[in-house]
Parts: structure tokens; sequence; C-alpha cells
């Protein structure tokens, strides 16, 4: 925990409405008045005892005076009872001392000249004793043991404190069996006595006295509310400032902080399952955000795979609109080419053999015409206006046929095929011709590129795409692949890099065509200057199904 962070008291300081403020002031508030009512109580308490204290001091005086008078007044030695009284007082202990007699005439006192005078029935003096003043001594209020234990009233007298004591004297057996004395026995009181006691010393002292308990009490109230405020920062206000802290950032997005209380109290344990509780967050956020990344690569993928659809869409309506137009040309012509090339074989046959010119001419005629019936051929075969023999085929047989039928010609001397074949191939379904065709059209398209140097890999497998079974005929060369641009149009009718004469750019979308016929795919591979592999792939009839040739354009393509 951190002790008095510098930011976190700034804070504490932005308002004075915050905790921190609120339980230091109530707090402080508490300890002030707590504070000052014990200091009061306690200087209160040990005034009354000085008080009592001197009172008692005052009076032990006050007893030493009467009975140094005493002998005096019994010997009727009265200038010496005047002198005693006035050697007995001083400045800071009894400072004035006055006998009355009955009448409330000064008989003695500590200062000579007040000897002889009255004091007047509305004297401070006289409403300390008399209830009623006009009626003199009689009505005297004090106790009879008075005497004993004088009772105490702090009066102000000319400016100053004092503690007046007014006791009575009594007419004791040696006052009216003294041989001076002409007091009558049942004369109770002779007179009174008054001393003052000078409070300047005790005043003195309780203002030194209040003062060093008020510097004490303020210091003291001071170094408890430091110790109180420290501790309450440590234990309550510091671990919420972190808290908040805490949850500000956390509030802006950062769960990775944590709120490090390491106390084992309810703050403690409040920062502990705060710290889970952002973990979770964080936790679920980081789901949350794994979910959204994969919902948007899923999004992403179906996104491409509708326009691909689309695109296939498109392609395949134009092949199909392509290939009725192919398919209504092809049929026009090829009467007219058949007659063509078989009138004129009839013609060269009635030609003489030395009429060497007319028949170079014709043959360069059937040449012709026998190239336009092969154009007419590929724009049928892409068409699908040839017919299609639904049979039960080996691809593995066919592979090896389509090889033995080419392998001879001229083109092929220098190929060289190597046939990767897996056995126990399942058999397929569809037109052997037209499936050992594409086989054909790959091939020748291989020795072409090659410049009919090179080799061919073919290789069958059994493999399963979206858990249903095909078999994968591939078939690479070495020759200089395709360029990247060309890729996408690889499959058009009539794309051919082949020089004019020598290619129709027909092989492919007849090829294409017919995988497509027999519910298969074919698709290209290939890096420039790495060759060219393409990948055919025939479904593997269900044996309780029919084995089909889709002659409706109702398969989908790849
Ligand atoms: P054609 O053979 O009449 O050109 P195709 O449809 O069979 O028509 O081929 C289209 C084009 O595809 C070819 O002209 C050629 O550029 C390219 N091609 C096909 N096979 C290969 C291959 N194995 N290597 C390089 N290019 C190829």
């Amino acid at each position: 925990m951190s002790n008095f962070p510098l930011k976190n008291i700034l804070i504490a300081k932005k308002s004075i409405h915050s905790l921190s403020f609120k339980l230091i002031f109530a707090i402080g508030g508490l300890i002030l008045v707590g504070s000052l009512s014990f200091w009061y109580s306690i200087i209160h308490t040990s005034k009354e005892e000085m008080l009592n204290t001197t009172a008692s001091f005052a009076t032990t005086n006050v007893n030493l005076i009467q009975k140094s008078t005493h002998q005096y007044m019994l010997a009727n030695n009265l200038e010496d009872v005047q002198k005693t009284l006035e050697t007995m007082v001083s400045e800071d202990a009894i400072s004035n001392i006055r006998v009355f007699d009955c009448r409330g005439k000064i008989a003695f006192a500590s200062d000579r000249e007040e000897v002889g005078k009255t004091l007047h029935g509305k004297s401070e003096t006289c409403n300390i004793c008399h209830e009623d003043t006009s009626k003199a001594i009689e009505t005297l209020k004090f106790s009879e043991s008075a005497i004993s234990d004088p009772k105490w009233t702090v009066i102000n007298r000319d400016g100053k404190r004092v503690l007046r004591s007014v006791v009575a004297i009594y007419n004791e057996k040696s006052c009216y069996t003294a041989a001076c004395h002409f007091h009558p026995e049942e004369k109770q009181k002779l007179g009174i006595l008054e001393a003052d006691y000078s409070l300047a010393n005790f005043d003195h002292k309780t203002q030194h006295q209040n003062i060093a308990i008020a510097t004490f009490g303020i210091i003291f109230t001071a170094v408890l509310s430091v110790i109180l405020c420290i501790i309450l920062w440590n234990i309550v206000i510091s671990p919420i400032l972190t808290m908040t802290e805490g949850m500000e950032i956390a509030s802006k997005g950062d769960l990775d902080h944590k709120v490090n209380i390491n106390t084992k109290d309810e703050l403690g344990m409040l920062a502990k399952t705060y710290n889970s509780m952002t973990s979770e967050l964080k936790h679920s956020r980081e789901k949350l955000e794994n979910w959204a990344k994969e919902l948007e690569k899923e999004v992403a993928i179906k996104t491409a795979e509708i326009k691909r659809g689309q695109e296939q869409y498109i392609h395949t309506e134009k092949l199909a609109s392509l290939g009725r137009m192919a398919a209504g040309v092809a049929h026009e012509l090829n009467s007219p080419l058949t007659g063509i090339v078989t009138f004129a074989h009839l013609l060269m046959d009635r030609i003489p053999e030395e009429n060497k010119m007319d028949r170079e001419d014709l043959e360069v005629i059937v040449e012709q015409a026998e190239r336009c019936s092969k154009i007419i051929k590929g724009l049928l075969g892409f068409s699908r206006a040839m017919p299609a023999e639904k049979n039960v085929v080996d691809v593995n047989d066919m592979i090896e046929h389509a090889i033995n039928m080419i392998q001879n010609q001229a083109k092929f001397h220098n190929v060289e095929f190597d046939a990767d074949l897996q056995k126990d191939l399942p058999d397929i379904g569809g037109e052997s011709s037209q499936i050992e065709q594409v086989f054909l059209n790959l091939f020748i398209n291989a020795a072409d590129a090659m410049n009919n140097k090179g080799s061919i890999h073919i290789q069958t497998s059994q493999i399963k795409v979206d858990g249903k079974p095909y078999v994968e005929i591939v078939v690479s060369d070495t020759g200089p692949g395709i360029p990247e641009e060309h890729l996408s149009r690889l499959f058009e009718p009539f794309f051919t890099t082949k020089p004019v004469g020598k290619g129709t750019g027909l092989g492919l979308a007849v090829s294409h065509g017919i995988i497509r016929k027999h519910g298969g795919h074919i698709i290209v591979k290939s890096l420039p200057g790495e060759g060219a592999c393409f990948f055919v792939r025939l479904p593997v009839p269900n044996p309780n199904e029919q084995v089909n040739i889709d002659s409706d354009d109702q398969q989908q393509e790849s």
C-alpha cells in the first residue's frame, strides 16, 4: 500500500465532498470536541481543588490569628490586639482583617485607619452574614459551627479577587468570667471577624496552569488528529483511492491493470474480488473479440463463396449460351462440309495422276475442310451436342489407353510419360471416350507447352472432398507454366496463346464442360517456370445409385 501518494492526495483534495474530507472532518471535529470537554473538566476540577486547598490554608491562618489575639482580648490588651492584626497581614496571604462589634463598628482592623468606622446596612460584608441587614447580628445566617469551619466566599475587593471569611466571635466562658469584661453571660455573639485572603497568587498560578493545560491539550489534539489521519489514510482512504484509480483505468479499457491492496481486511477482499472480476471481464472480452474475428472471417469466406458462385453462374450462363450458339452453327456447317469433303474426293478420283496442280489444290480444299470439320467437332463437344453413353469406367485404364494412343505420334517422341496410378481405384460413372478426350487435351497442351520435349507426370488417387469420395487425376508437366493473368481465362472458349491455325482455344473449355457434366471439377495450379498442374476430380458413385451423366446442365460448378 502506498503511503500518501501525491497523486492520491491531489485527487482527495479536489473536492470537499470527498470521503477523505468528510472522514477527516468528522473525526477531527469529534477529537476537538472530546478534547475540549476533557480539558475543560480537568481545568475546572483542578481549579476547584486548588481553591479548596487555598481556603483550607486561609482557614488555618484565620484560626491562628484568632488564637493569637484571644489572650490579649481576655487581658483587655486592646493595643496588642490591634498590633497583632497589623503584623499578621501580608499582600499575598491574609490581606485584610477586620473585627466588628455587635453594632457593625470596626473594633480592630489590619488597616488602623478603619478602626472606629461603621459599615452601613447595605455593605457587601453585611450581606454575607445577614439575611436582613436591618436586624443586625441576631439575623446572622451562618451556622453555629462556622467558627471552626468558616465559609469562604470569593468577592471582588478594590478590583482584586479575594477569598473572604466571616466568622462569629462567641461569648465563651473565659470571656464573661474575665475580670475585665462586662459582657453578660446571656449574650451569645460578641462580634464578627472578617478576613480577606488574597487570590492574586492563586489566580496567577491557575492562569499559568490553564495556559500549560491548554497548550498541552492543543498539541495533544493536533498530534492525535495527525496520527488518526495517517491511520485513516493508510487503512481506509488510500485503499479507496487506489480502488477508484483502478476502476477509472479499467473503465478506459485497460483490464490488465490490477488494484494492489494486499491487506486482509474488507478492502483487501474487495480489491481481490475486483481484480478477479476484471480478469473475468478481460477473458470474456477476448472471447467476444475472437468470436467477432471468427465471425468476420466466416462472413468474408461466405462473401467470397457467394461472389465466386455468382461469377461461376455468370460464366456458366455465358458458356451455355455460347454452347447453344456453337451447336447451332456447327450443326448447320457440318452437312455442307461433309458434302465439300465427299465431292472433293470424288473430283480427286476423276483428275488424272499427271494433273498434279489440280490434285494439290484439291488436297488443300480437303485439308482445310477437314480442319473446319475438326473445329466443328470441338464445338459440338463443347456444347455437348454429341451423344453420351453411360458406362462404369476405370480411370487407370482410360489413362493408359490415352497414353498408348498418342505415345507413337511424332509430337510425343521426346515426351516422357510417368504414370503413378493407384491400384484398386474405384470405378467412376461416365462416357469413356469423352473422359479420354479430356486426358488427350491435357497431354497435347502439355506437349505443346514443353515444345514437345519434357516429361508428363500422371498420378491417380482416391480422395474425399466435403466427405464425398472422388477419383483425382493430376496431370503435371515440366513446361514453362501458365502466367497468373491467364489462369482465370484458361477455361473460356476460344482462349488460346497458340499461333493462328494451331490452337482453337476449345480444348480446355470442352474438357471443362465434359468434367462438369460428369459431376466433377477441373482446376489448374501453376507458377511461371515451374510447369502446369491440372487436377481432375470425378465423383465415385454410390453403389446403390445409378450412374448419371448430367445432360441438362444441372450440376453445380466447383
Ligand atoms: P488451345 O490448345 O487450342 O490453345 P486450350 O483450351 O486447350 O486451347 O488451351 C488454352 C490455352 O491454355 C493454351 O493456348 C495455352 O496457352 C494454355 N495451356 C493449356 N495447357 C497448358 C500447359 N500444360 N502449359 C502451359 N499452358 C497451357
